[in-house]
């Protein structure tokens, strides 16, 4: 399962409650994010999402989010399924389409080459896209920022536009919109119980299937 959004929409929120729904109804699951999530791919994060990736250009840096996330499928996601694990990962193929395809101009044929390169057929059973408006994910994220640590300050893409940002909405719903038997969208405005209740609904509904 994979969970995408925007900033401050609260995939990670999200993910942390639903793991605990999930093992409570019995499920070993495992929670992970892009770009990282395996020992590869997480340095890799570190260069995408520090200042060390500012003279990148947009073709290197979406070979890069490609690389993470083949390394991060084969260390940590497909071992996962192989044993039977349900994988809640933040972030996964949809985020390099809106990031790098759909605002990060990279030409589709390159995105359908990267894609088939790093994930094959592996794609999440479910994905529920997180919908907000990209005003108050802004806020929510800049509010988090100012409560946290650097850690979770404001990273080189949260800086950006706010037409951008409502782009990369538009691109998360877009493909909701091509696929619906996997894409979920959930109403994010909502409180946070709220959300998970909605979230739980529609993923204890895909289980049964
Ligand atoms: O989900 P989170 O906000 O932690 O993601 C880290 C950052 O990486 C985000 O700001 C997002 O904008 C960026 N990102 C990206 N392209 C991807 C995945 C994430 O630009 N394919």
């Amino acid at each position: 399962m994979s969970f995408e959004g925007g900033e401050g929409a609260g995939k990670s929120t999200q993910i942390r409650l639903l793991a605990d729904s999930l093992r409570e109804k019995g499920h070993t699951v495992i929670t992970t994010r892009e770009p990282g999530g395996s020992a590869g791919a997480e340095a890799l994060r570190h260069v995408l999402l520090s200042g060390a990736a500012e003279p990148f250009g947009v073709r290197m840096e979406a070979l890069l989010f490609a690389a993470a996330r083949a390394d991060h499928l084969d260390c940590v996601i497909r071992p996962a399924l192989a044993r039977g694990e349900i994988v809640l990962c933040d972030r996964f193929v949809d985020s390099s389409r809106v990031y790098q395809g759909v605002t990060g101009n990279i030409e589709p044929p390159l995105m359908e080459a990267l894609e088939r390169v790093s994930i094959g057929k592996t794609m999440p059973d479910i994905t529920l896209v997180l919908d907000l408006a990209a005003e108050v994910g802004l806020q929510r994220a800049r509010r988090r920022a100012g409560a946290l640590s650097e850690a979770t300050a404001p990273d080189r893409f949260e800086k950006e536009k706010l037409e951008v940002h409502e782009k990369r909405r538009q691109g998360f719903l877009d493909i909701a919109n091509r696929e619906p038997e996997r894409c979920r969208v959930v109403d994010a405005s909502f409180d946070v119980d709220h959300i998970a209740r909605d979230i739980l609904f529609e993923v204890t509904h895909a289980l049964a299937r």
